[in-house]
């Protein structure tokens, strides 16, 4: 069992009180590294959501002003780094990922609450300069309301920091519903505002459990009118569907399938790092890691080289052990999934570089894939059409720049892609032809809080960062006034 000062409450928080579930059950939550059992968690489902739903609701009848806000979000930004440590801990225990990388996390996640205390002024009313219809005329930025924010278990802090950040900055209530894998992260995250923070009763709410009923009672309560989701485009869909008699507003940050494009005239050595650095994050389980790499035929053979050379090096074991660089998968169906890929494309012809097919789990082994690099892969390849979220590298050559785009773009995922090439100019014309939310010219970074992020096509709507991602949570509201009226 894991023991943590942020960790005594080990339950949901609605209105203001720890609680547990109507029913009494419990989840278990895991640690993948070893499968010890960590903590059991309430099994909550539509009451408690509903409950919560109304505690939040009346928690919007209390504006808070600006400053309050700022006060908030700058204090959540102290005391996720205070706590940095401890965080990335309980992030390693129950998602895996080396307690380095953890702690990388939580600074990630302060970012979005520091970036938005310093914006607020953003989200003050403007005046407008012309005076149409013989009106001056006001545009407000109102809270959109009681919010339901769904989380996945491969960033548990960073994800929700981007959407609660931003939501609170706007002055809505929230309704968090975290993955059922990764709870303890979030239920820590409580536990500093519950301890640190003087937030009005019912602005924040914990519901933990399973996804069904909670995610069915979000779509159907008319009192939340938006939900802000991060995960599968499969469930994403879902939500559309089930949201759409309300018409409720979503925000959806869907799965990815990211192109590396190594051009030949690319500084090979410097593309080799920066997708060593993108694409083992989280074990390669994240929605912006390289999921094909295409490169320029010429130079494939030698990039492979460089690329094997450096996965060699690294280490997979325990994310609390010293030195780690790849932690397990999050579990045993996860771990069958990449495997699948990998044996696909090795039936169809793809090339071991690095590595081999790990095998079958025996019962109760961890979940640890090591790394695994493979060339010759082509666009009938399962990897290159799905998102792989494992430690596979596979590699895809293209003939010129036409081929390398029509190649990139041969998805209806459009989250992250990435251009190597002589420069940043030459990888910008590229870029500027790929259907991609956010494109890396000779660098593999992901997203920053300053600027927004998010994906096209069917990796989602709207935008998290950035000032774009808090007028997710904003409803405009417009005053014309009568000019003539009060004379
Ligand atoms: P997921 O299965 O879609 O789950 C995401 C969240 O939704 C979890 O909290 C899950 O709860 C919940 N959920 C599942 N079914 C639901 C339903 N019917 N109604 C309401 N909620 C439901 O995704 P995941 O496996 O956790 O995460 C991996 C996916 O997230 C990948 O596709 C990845 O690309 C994507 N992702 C996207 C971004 C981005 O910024 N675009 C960032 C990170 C991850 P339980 O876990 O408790 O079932």
């Amino acid at each position: 069992m894991i023991a943590s000062p942020l960790l005594e409450e080990c339950r949901g928080f609605v209105d203001g009180s720890w609680v547990e579930a109507d029913s009494g059950e419990l989840l278990d939550v895991f640690n993948p590294a070893n499968g010890e059992r960590l903590a059991a968690i309430p099994n909550m489902a539509k009451v408690e959501t509903d409950r919560a739903a109304v505690a939040a609701r009346a928690a919007l009848r209390l504006p808070s002003s600006a400053a309050e806000r700022a006060t908030w979000l700058s204090g959540i930004d102290h005391f996720l780094r205070e706590n940095k440590e401890e965080l990335g801990r309980i992030i390693t225990l129950e998602q895996g990922k080396p307690w380095r990388e953890a702690q990388v996390e939580v600074e990630y996640a302060a970012g979005f609450f520091r970036y938005y205390a310093q914006h607020l002024e953003r989200l003050e009313a403007q005046r407008i300069e012309e005076q149409p219809k013989n009106c001056s005329w006001t545009i407000y930025s109102r809270p959109v309301g009681v919010v339901g924010l769904i989380t996945p278990w491969n960033f548990p802090l960073a994800m929700l920091a981007k959407k609660f950040a931003a939501a609170l900055a706007a002055d809505c209530s929230v309704l968090v519903k975290p993955s059922a894998k990764t709870p303890l992260t979030v239920i820590a995250f409580f536990s500093i505002l519950q301890q640190k923070l003087e937030l009005p009763a019912g602005k924040v709410n914990l519901i933990l459990g399973k996804a069904g009923g909670i995610g069915d009672a979000l779509c159907q309560n008319p009192a939340v009118t938006m939900l802000s989701f991060t995960g599968s485009t499969e469930v994403g869909v879902e939500l559309i569907r089930k949201t759409a008699s309300q018409v409720k507003r979503l925000a959806l940050e869907l799965g990815g399938n990211a192109p590396f494009l190594v051009f030949a005239d690319a500084d090979l050595d410097r593309a080799a790092d920066h997708l060593i650095s993108n694409k083992f994050r989280a074990a390669g389980q994240t929605c912006v890691c390289a999921n094909r790499v295409l490169v320029e035929a010429g130079v494939i053979d030698a990039f492979a080289a460089k690329v094997a050379e450096r996965v060699r090096r690294l280490k997979v074991g325990d994310g609390m052990d010293e030195g780690v660089d790849i932690g397990p998968l999050i579990d045993a169906a996860a771990y069958e999934k990449v495997r699948g890929f990998l044996r696909d494309a090795l039936d169809k012809g793809a090339k071991l570089i690095v590595g081999d097919d790990p095998g079958e789990l025996d019962e109760g082994q961890a979940p640890f894939f090591p790394p695994v690099v493979i060339s010759g892969v082509t666009e009938s390849m399962k990897c290159s059409r799905q998102e792989v979220f494992g430690p596979l590298v596979n590699m895809m050559p293209f003939n010129d720049d036409a081929d390398a785009v029509r190649k990139a773009n041969n998805t209806e995922l459009g989250l992250a892609a990435y251009v190597f090439r002589k420069t940043n100019k030459a990888a910008a014309e590229i870029a500027a032809q790929l259907h991609y939310g956010h494109v890396g010219l000779n660098t593999g970074t992901g997203p920053t809080p300053e600027a927004p992020f998010g994906g096209m096509l069917q990796s989602g709507l709207g935008r998290e960062g950035g000032l774009e991602g808090l007028h997710e949570f904003v409803e405009t509201q417009t005053f014309a006034a009568d000019l003539n009226h009060d004379k």
